[in-house]
């Protein structure tokens, strides 16, 4: 029998117990190891077999059971002890009230296309849903007041097992909201017992459809997330499925799912606050270029006359540019995200459509690739984004710079050094990522990982190595239990009969060198790379006194054949009967396998090609629970490797041919690992302690960890581009004077652009040999056109010259004073230059637009350089 519709009946709770309910309401408890004990505690075997989901838990045991407890006076006890603590958790101030308070933002709209937040919750596919969880939890216990939006997808991301010739099958298993810690938001009826509405969103689609969704709310501790759902029969069967998985489907599918996340997303806030009084959002942040619909929202909440301001489209731009941040997240041109311009416009026409009034050729516009190498016929979401926001980052230096040459052609008159994309490198949220042993032993040693400081890993250097050797292993022995559950399941899922399986009980042993390496598989990350010599890696797994053993796992794209491909590579390696005690394919890597994976790892692996990797975050989780990396110089650890902290494998940049380049790097790595990694693992003194190990790992925890922390990137996105977003976004918007006014004056400067020169320039003051302590006197003579000396600022640029082209390197960039004016808009400005240097020297002069709104140097893309 098949039933035709199915629901979850929640259960009743018992008043004594109901604040079970309460906890099992927040997502906090999936970070926060003692309200785990509790739900634990209701049933320990059913808290295993449901995935250690409490919605699940509270659902499955059964009143006989809840009713037992009701009257157990220490478990009663222990309950309000974790509930009072949730409450204190979601109300008393923390780093955000007490230290950044008025001046920052009173909220934040934090827009992202997954969040990885906990293993119940599968809305993720990876490394991106990983990073927006952190930044949720890591918001939460800082109080940064964030509101998180994203799409509640049916089928989530699919569930990875193997055939038996080792080829990725996918499930998508269907997603119950009702069985999800999720609640639907609805319209308050204030003082009556009907529940009210559930929150409507709709959305005018091509030809005239409608789409609607409804709004589910997750509690991620103090962070709303609102994700939108259009799984309702009112829609139209192909607007039905919009949210029906992540990332699948047609090129229409997705511009339908983004047009939903952006425009949809910022109506739900919308709602949101108007329910819940919650202050609007003064910035609204964008977590890659799919959410970056939104600010087209804006933008038309800002044009209409009969609800907003009615601003022209050019102020409202400004507008919505200042309050907005884009954080773009690929390195690979590949992965940016383009739709046809023509889709865009079939979606996007003249009076109708999702955002009716915004005049579809300015919009089509803000995402045209109109710079040299672009394509006319693209609509490209990162240059939307790039437009649409004021403030632009990349997720590590390295990334920042490789975006800054990606996107130069948006600011085609500058140095790629100016382009205005920064960086700010991610982190990750200790608590959900640290092995609770770790976090308990620095706790009580006294580290205080909230505060931030740089030496709050320090306390590491007092506990003895004998104490942190034993709790890595373990931390080793956890995984190596957990590998072989999984190992079991999975050989049984390929058609293997318990008899076969006896083996399993011996794979990896709890005293050998373990390495990790998962991630998902795009080519870049290179999975195979380790295949290069079978014969090598054979011989390091098994090597008589050093041996070695690695835990693999990753998911392929479920279109990405050739990842399947190099998936059943490993699979087929790992399954030989010589080996496979040393190394295993763990399938389905998501965070349940995680959690314990990174702890019990002594090395994290990790062999991107070269920058493809924009940050990378699975080697910081190792770091913090103290695991070396093993790696390319890509992504973080291209910027916090210091030599000591782990081992860095030499990358054959420049290497033209890819098969030679993998043949090299895979020689460094088979190397390192035999010559440097093994036997400092296996070098342990007359104690049997590796005390050279243990060193390294005290130095990792001190040197990476107040870094790699997630408490660290969200200060860091709270003072440069938050707090800063919020003030210009104030500036402009009290009664959008000076929004107008800046745009008046924008176009003013870009249309008399063109006559802005530099006529001459004259240097004076040193004398034939130039020596240092020389001060060289600069003046220009410009011509301004219809400009006023107000509107520009006139600079020097001087430095160190390099090359046979006199390039500056490293310029430094000074104001010229305004000296005289002359009739016909021409001016002297003037500067001294102070030559401190020994070694050439060279300078230009250039002219820039200047306002107060502006926040850095190339945001117009004038300029003016002295031929
Ligand atoms: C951390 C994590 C990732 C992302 O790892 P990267 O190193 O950034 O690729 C992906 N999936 C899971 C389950 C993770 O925990």
């Amino acid at each position: 029998m098949r039933a035709i519709r199915r629901f979850t009946v929640r259960p009743v709770l018992p008043e004594p117990v109901a604040a079970l309910g309460e906890l099992a309401g927040n997502l906090r408890w999936s970070w926060h190891p003692e309200t785990q004990d509790v739900f634990a505690a209701v049933d320990p075997e059913r808290w295993e077999s449901t995935g250690r989901d409490p919605v699940r838990l509270l659902g499955e045991v059964g009143s006989a059971r809840l009713e037992e407890l009701s009257t157990d006076a220490a478990f009663l006890e222990r309950l309000d002890a974790a509930a009072a603590d949730l409450r204190h958790y979601l109300d008393a101030p923390r780093w955000y009230q007490r230290t950044v308070g008025e001046d920052g933002p009173q909220g934040i709209a934090y827009f992202s296309p997954e969040y990885g937040i906990t293993a119940v919750l599968p809305q993720y596919s990876g490394g991106l849903g990983i990073l927006a969880g952190d930044h949720l939890k890591t918001a939460s216990d800082l109080g940064v007041p964030l509101i998180g939006v994203g799409l509640l997808y049916r089928h989530g991301y699919f569930r990875q097992s193997l055939s038996r010739e080792g080829w990725q099958q996918e499930r998508y298993p269907v997603l119950d909201p009702d069985g999800l810690p999720l609640t639907l938001l609805r319209e308050v009826s204030t003082g009556s017992t009907d529940p009210g509405e559930p929150v409507r969103i709709e959305i005018g689609m091509a030809g005239g459809q409608t789409l609607a969704a409804r709004v589910f709310l997750a509690r991620v501790g103090r962070v709303p997330l609102l994700l939108l759902d259009t799984d309702l029969e009112e829609n139209p069967a192909e607007l039905r499925e919009v949210t029906d998985r992540l990332y699948g489907g047609t090129t229409e599918h997705r511009i339908r799912q983004e047009i939903l996340l952006g425009i949809g997303g910022v109506r739900a806030v919308r709602a949101y606050c108007r329910i819940t009084g919650a202050p609007a959002p003064e910035v609204f942040h964008t977590n890659e270029g799919h959410a970056g619909f939104l600010g087209l929202e804006r933008i038309r909440e800002l044009t209409v006359a009969e609800s907003g301001p009615g601003l022209s489209f050019e102020a409202a731009v400004e507008v919505a540019r200042a309050g907005t941040v884009f954080t773009t997240h690929t390195p690979v041109p590949a992965g940016i995200d383009r739709f046809s311009r023509d889709l865009v416009a079939q979606y996007f026409a003249d009076g109708e459509g999702p955002v009716p009034g915004v005049p579809a050729d300015r919009l089509l516009a803000l995402g045209a690739e109109d710079y040299d190498g672009g394509d006319p016929g693209v609509f490209n979401m990162a240059v939307m984004g790039f437009r649409l926001a004021q403030r632009a980052n990349g997720v590590s230096q390295l990334h920042g710079e490789v975006s800054r040459g990606m996107f130069s052609g948006l600011w085609p008159a500058f140095d790629e050094t100016e382009v205005p994309i920064g960086s700010i490198t991610n982190g990750v949220h200790a608590p959900t990522w640290v092995a609770r042993e770790v976090l308990e032993l620095v706790a009580r040693e006294g580290a205080d990982l909230d505060a931030g400081g740089p030496d709050a890993w320090d306390v590491v250097d007092r506990v003895p190595g004998d104490v942190v050797w034993s709790l890595k292993r373990q931390l080793r022995e956890r995984l190596v239990h957990d590998v072989r559950r999984r190992l079991a399941k999975s050989w049984s899922e390929r058609g293997a009969t318990p008899a076969e399986l006896g083996w399993v009980d011996d794979v990896l042993d709890p005293d050998v060198l373990t390495i990790g390496f998962a991630r998902r598989v795009p080519s870049y990350k290179r999975l195979t790379l380790m295949l290069r010599d079978p014969e090598r890696l054979r011989a390091l797994l098994l090597h008589p006194e050093r041996p070695v053993q690695l835990v693999i796992a990753g998911k392929a794209h479920p279109a990405d054949e050739g990842g399947k491909r190099l998936i059943q590579e490993i699979v087929r390696f790992a399954d030989a009967e010589d080996v496979r005690h040393r190394i295993v394919f763990l399938p389905n890597y998501d965070i349940a396998m995680a959690q314990p994976l990174y702890p019990g790892c002594d090395v994290w692996l990790n062999n991107p090609l070269r920058p493809y990797e924009a940050c990378g975050t699975s080697g910081m989780k190792a770091a913090l629970n103290g695991g070396l990396n093993l790696s390319i110089l890509d992504g973080w650890w291209d910027e916090w490797y210091d030599g000591e902290n782990g081992w860095a494998i030499p990358s054959a940049d420049g290497v033209e041919d890819p098969d030679r380049r993998d043949d090299l790097e895979a020689t460094a790595l088979y190397e390192l690992i035999e010559n440097e990694v093994a036997p400092r693992f296996y070098d342990t003194s007359h104690d049997g302690l590796p005390l050279r190990w243990i060193e390294m790992v005290r130095h990792t925890l001190k040197s990476l960890g107040p870094k790699v922390l997630a408490t660290r990137m969200l200060r860091d996105y709270v003072r440069d581009l938050y707090v800063p977003a919020a003030r210009s976004a104030r500036d402009i918007n009290h009664d959008f004077a000076g929004a107008v006014e800046l745009a008046g004056w924008k176009s003013r400067v870009r249309s008399a652009w063109d006559g802005v020169r530099i006529d001459h320039v004259d240097s004076a003051g040193v004398s034939d040999v130039a020596q240092v302590g020389d001060q060289l006197s600069v003046t220009a003579y410009v011509s301004l056109g219809e400009l006023a000396p107000e509107d520009v600022e006139v600079q020097v640029v001087h430095g160190r010259v390099r090359g046979t082209e006199d390039t500056l390197a490293d310029p430094v960039v000074a104001p010229l004073e305004h000296a005289e004016a002359y009739e016909g808009g021409r001016h002297r400005y003037a500067a001294t230059v102070p030559l401190d240097r020994a070694g050439p020297f060279g300078y230009t002069v250039r002219v820039l637009p200047r306002h107060a709104r502006l926040t850095a140097p190339a945001e117009l893309g004038c300029v003016t350089w002295a031929e």
